[in-house]
């Protein structure tokens, strides 16, 4: 009888889920999650690694899982401990041959993933997969990381070309009820975490709870209920409310729901509703997503460094009171105001608000742009290492902006706020 646990990490979901149907062609299947201690601690620029409003999502994508996973007869067994100390001792109290997980190239976490390689039994197979993408590696028209083009336009065009999407998961089959193993561990509470419970403020754009089932509520709102996703590409640039875009990075980034499963419910809707600009515009951006992944895994560490992917020497500097302003809005500028102070209210801002507030921190005020990109990691609700140190980059002009551009935030807020309602509501709360 062979043992399978599922390691889950960045994949929190039943559905489509590769590592989930590995796993499961054992005879008996374990699942287990850490909420590793050193996600909640302080980074070396000063910030909580993760703040309260991603900690809280993923604690409720973490009880969906437990919950759709026990309708498969599968344990979750849930751990406020770092894998390494834990999983080794699980391997062998629980007999466990193999171990599926979630391939991760980034450096903090393929260094726990070696880490438990290295303390557990020699015997133990390790199988990782490659499934938080749109275009699977296997499947891309270039044959090393090395040739993953330094511009997104080569990259998507050659993609977009060659690459045919893989079809989704059929939804897994339960196990039989004597799958299960008996469970005394919880899911912690935020105040475990070492957070106070809080509410969501009542003028947030991202209202929305963690776990799988709210990401295939938020589809069925956005493309199906309301049919937003027609008029997407021109929608996008919005600040206000819930649907001027489709809000799906929080789940995507935390694996609760797949980019495949996403990308056949934009072919269903062309299908059934219409295709246009708009429909085909959330899959251009969904290959912006992957194209940081390949960025990261092209230049490893570099990505964190100061003079980034293209070796820069600029003159940074990092002021206290900048930052200090920066990050509770009181800077001299309205908009960056504006949107620094929703993120810090809600740990969401509009993209148009993050290329602003971006390239006003490294372009304009010349400030260590990975300070900049900290705070988002600690703060972001859908912090993706990819696409935060990626966008980070090109907007700092050490990345993969051909053009090196710097935001006039004064003519971007006329644009996108010619009316100041979006200011106005972060900058006069009492109005609302
Ligand atoms: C400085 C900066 C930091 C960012 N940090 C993150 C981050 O940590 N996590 C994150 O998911 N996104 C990040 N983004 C990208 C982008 O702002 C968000 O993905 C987007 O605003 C999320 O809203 P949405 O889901 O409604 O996006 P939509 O506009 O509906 O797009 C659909 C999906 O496409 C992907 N996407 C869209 N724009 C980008 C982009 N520029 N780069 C990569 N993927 C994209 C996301 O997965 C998104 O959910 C950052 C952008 C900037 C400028």
């Amino acid at each position: 009888m062979k043992t399978s646990i599922i390691w889950f990490g960045n994949n929190l979901r039943v559905k489509d889920n590769g590592v989930v149907q590995g796993a499961m062609q054992a005879d008996r299947v374990l699942a287990v999650y850490f909420f590793d201690p050193r996600q909640f601690q302080i980074n070396p620029f000063g910030f909580k690694k993760t703040e309260r409003f991603r900690a809280k999502f993923l604690l409720e994508t973490v009880q969906q899982l437990k919950k759709n996973l026990e309708e498969l007869n599968i344990t979750l067994l849930v751990y406020h401990e770092k894998p390494e100390d834990k999983l080794p001792e699980l391997i062998e109290s629980y007999n466990i041959d193999q171990v599926h997980l979630q391939n991760e190239w980034t450096s903090e976490e393929s260094d726990v993933i070696s880490e438990v390689q290295r303390r557990a039994a020699s015997t133990t197979m390790f199988h990782k997969y490659n499934d938080q993408f749109l275009f699977h590696p296997d499947d891309i028209p270039f044959d090393s990381m090395a040739q993953i083009p330094q511009v997104f336009t080569v990259f998507r065009k050659k993609c977009e070309k060659y690459v045919s999407m893989r079809p989704c998961f059929s939804n897994p089959i339960s196990k039989p009820i004597d799958n299960r193993v008996p469970s005394n561990t919880k899911i912690p509470t935020l105040e475990d975490l070492g957070y106070s419970n809080f509410e969501t403020d009542h003028r947030s754009a991202f209202p929305f709870k963690g776990g799988e089932d709210s990401a295939l509520q938020r589809i069925q709102h956005y493309f199906w209920d309301t049919k937003k996703l027609a008029y997407y590409k021109k929608t996008r640039n919005g600040l206000l409310g819930t649907d001027y875009s489709s809000k799906l990075s929080a789940w995507l980034a935390n694996g609760s729901i797949s980019t495949r499963t996403i990308y056949w419910e934009v072919k269903r809707f062309e299908a059934e509703i219409t295709k246009n600009q708009d429909t085909y515009w959330l899959i251009f951006e969904l290959m912006w997503r992957d194209y940081f992944k390949y960025v990261s895994q092209k230049h490893g560490n570099q990505i964190f460094k100061i003079d980034g992917i293209l070796e820069k020497d600029y003159d940074w500097d990092s002021d206290k009171t900048a930052l200090n302003e920066w990050v509770n809005g009181k800077t001299q500028d309205n908009f960056v105001n504006a949107n620094m102070i929703e993120l810090k209210q809600t740990g969401w801002m509009s993209n148009r608000g993050r290329q602003n507030v971006a390239s006003y921190w490294s372009k304009h005020l010349q400030q260590d742009w990975r300070i900049g990109a900290s705070y988002f990691e600690s703060i972001l609700i859908d912090y993706d290492v990819h696409s935060n140190w990626g966008n980070w980059m090109y907007n700092s002009g050490v990345g993969n902006d051909p053009r090196n551009r710097t935001f006039n935030t004064k003519s971007q807020a006329e644009r996108y706020d010619p009316d100041y309602k979006f200011r106005n509501r972060w900058l006069q709360p009492t109005l609302f």
